[in-house]
């Protein structure tokens, strides 16, 4: 029942508190069907010509890759997105056939053997690259054309070719034996804010370079080039402009029921698929003047309860959040108090004197009508909820209810 290996255990409600994860101390539970639900709302939400790309990469925001992906391609993605290689590989041995975008760089002939024998598809990013893909199929005798992806830079300076080389970089790998452009993209720095100028920048040089390519002209008309599919939008822009739609979105945050921005809360319904819960193993009372946890910086202003939680930073908990987050329990709202520590954590159980060791904690998630969300957590933490979600380490099984 408990294994080593942090694959995902499916229970149903009836299960929840009996079966599958009865002895866990600490778990990280995914909502198949608030995740199900999302990728619904998304697709219903662009207009059929716009396909939609789940993205998927680092552990599909830490939710689990592989579940992730099979349920939103069940609600209707078309298109998984990794960053990495093994990503894309983890994903095909579980025998997804989906196609699947790597959107990290990849170059080194090692991978690119492994993107053809696996089928995943290539960003590429510079003429070097395009080079390098094109000579290494050709050394392992390739037969036939791999799919790649044009990434132009249009102000987010991270990977990709200038804009202004766009055409170029097209000629040059359209000229490449064995590697066909499945479609040019982008990506956007500043979507996620109220203020678009930036984003309106990037979106006149995203088209600037689409014309310049000029796959309207009678020329490449006549060559019989596949006109490959654009993208630019990632979940804010999603959200915030269907000119930006293209032919497909590549959503990760929306999916995951959160929302990139606080003025995009009004676009769609999206519901938080991840939740955080943790088990009291101990509760005791302790006398005011009672220092509590490491360095002592918590001490008791007056006898309380105080309960112990099997849950600490070494699971993904932010030591930063030391003396400043609550947690659920029963519904009702508790302080945490003292250093988070490794592997536990302390709470102020005053207003629940018959608390039982063994009892549910919701460190993020709901509880009737409290719920407690990763931007809480981002917010006090001066970061951004995609790195509080990713940030749950392997050591926390990943439970997936239905
Ligand atoms: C991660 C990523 C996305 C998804 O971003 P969200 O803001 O989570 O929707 C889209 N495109 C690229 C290139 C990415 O790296």
């Amino acid at each position: 029942m408990l294994s080593r290996k942090q694959t995902p255990i499916f229970a149903d409600n009836q299960e929840r508190d009996t079966y599958a994860w009865f002895s866990q101390r600490a778990w990280v539970e995914i909502d198949l069907g608030a995740l199900s639900g999302n990728v619904k709302q998304l697709v219903k939400f662009l207009s059929p010509r716009t396909q939609l790309m789940a993205v998927v990469k680092a552990d599909a925001y830490g939710h689990g890759s592989v579940v992730v992906a099979k349920i939103a391609l069940e609600a209707g993605a078309v298109w998984l997105g990794v960053a990495t290689v093994p990503e894309g590989i983890e994903l095909r041995e579980d025998g997804i056939k989906a196609p699947i975008l790597i959107l990290g760089a990849t170059n080194t002939p090692e991978q690119i053997q492994a993107i053809a024998h696996w089928q995943l598809q290539p960003t590429l990013c510079s003429p070097k690259q395009a080079l390098e893909f094109s000579n290494t199929l050709e050394t392992i005798n390739y037969n036939s054309s791999l799919p790649v992806h044009i990434k132009l830079d249009t102000g987010m300076s991270r990977l990709g070719t200038n804009w202004q080389q766009a055409a170029e970089f097209v000629q040059l790998v359209q000229g490449l034996p064995h590697l066909e452009i499945a479609s040019i993209y982008s990506h956007l720095a500043t979507a996620d804010s109220p203020d678009a100028t930036v984003m309106a920048e990037q979106h006149r040089r995203f088209e600037e370079a689409i014309s310049t390519i000029g796959y309207a002209n009678a020329q490449i008309k006549a060559k019989g080039i596949k006109i490959p599919s654009l993208h630019l939008a990632n979940s804010a822009a999603t959200l915030t402009d269907s000119r930006l739609h293209y032919d497909m979105v590549r959503v990760g945050l929306a999916m995951y029921g959160l929302y990139p921005a606080t003025h995009l809360h009004n676009q769609i319904k999206l519901e938080p698929v991840l939740q955080l819960k943790a088990r009291v193993t101990q509760v005791k009372t302790i006398a005011a003047g009672t220092g509590v946890s490491y360095g002592h910086h918590f001490i008791a202003p007056r006898e309380m309860r105080l309960a112990v939680v099997g849950i600490g930073y070494a699971d993904g908990v932010p030591r930063h959040l030391s003396n400043q987050m609550e947690v659920l329990i029963r519904g009702q709202r508790v302080p945490q108090i003292g250093a988070i520590t490794m592997d536990q954590i302390m709470l102020d159980v005053s207003s629940i004197p018959d608390l039982q060791e063994g009892e549910i904690v919701t460190l993020l998630g709901k509880q009737g009508k409290e719920q407690i969300s990763a931007d809480d957590w981002a917010n006090r933490l001066n970061t951004i909820s995609w790195e509080i979600l990713c940030g749950f380490k392997h050591r926390l099984p990943r439970v997936a209810v239905m």
